[in-house]
């Protein structure tokens, strides 16, 4: 990949966030990997009008690069996923209000009653709170991120890596859409058991297991 479409790539999600409204003005990061390289969103600027000449650059211990504006203070958690996962190339972090509403509320995601769900997450688990400024959070997302592409943190929002920007986004996505028809399911029928046979879950939830977490480990 050429750091003008790492670039390009995260501008793109940068303003889909923004329409979505998966992020406030100032909130979520997206970066992206080329070779030692990150490219990542900077601090306090708009995810509206991201543009590829704000993107900065910072090396693997996110030490600045490249660029006029400063990095993020969550670029850790980027750099922690791109240490532990070399197979991943993207990191979107935003607060969808589906999602952060579990992550709030520190609830695992599982949902038995979609097959997409189980084939595309198995579950998605949340990471307990940790303190800004302490390791805490990157304690987790290190423990976690080797068996699962979407994590949520703990009163916080959701993380979600990929082979690019778009790929990650388009997890929060379906992740997001699906907790959406929860919803809906909760509001129209009640709390009434949807789940499919357990022997159907297992068998799902395999399907999708060779695509999900670190490819080089199991
Ligand atoms: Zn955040």
């Amino acid at each position: 990949m050429m750091d003008y479409d790492c670039k390009r790539e995260i501008v793109e999600v940068c303003h889909l966030l923004a329409e979505k409204g998966f992020a406030g003005t100032y909130e979520g990061n997206v970066s992206c990997r080329n070779g030692d390289k990150v490219y990542l969103t900077p601090t306090t600027q708009s995810k509206i009008h991201a543009s590829e000449g704000k993107i900065i650059t910072v090396d693997l211990d996110g030490n600045p690069l490249e660029g006029e504006l400063r990095p993020t203070s969550e670029t850790p958690m980027h750099t922690t996923v791109y240490k532990v996962r070399p197979d991943v190339k993207a990191v979107v972090h935003c607060h969808p209000p589906l999602a952060t509403a579990y992550a709030q509320a520190n609830r695992d995601i599982v949902c038995k009653a979609a097959p997409e769900f189980l084939i595309l997450f198995g579950e998605v688990p949340c990471l307990k709170y940790g303190k800004p400024g302490t390791t805490e959070i990157i304690d987790g997302i290190q423990k976690y991120i080797m068996d699962y592409d979407v994590i949520l943190l703990g009163n916080h929002g959701v993380l979600a890596v990929g082979q690019n920007p778009e790929e990650a986004y388009a997890k929060i996505v379906s992740l997001e859409i699906l907790l959406k028809t929860v919803y809906y399911r909760q509001q129209m029928f009640g709390d009434i058991n949807c789940d499919l046979p357990e022997e159907e879950v297992k068998r799902l939830t395999a399907i999708g297991a060779p695509n999900r977490g670190c490819r080089s480990v199991g």
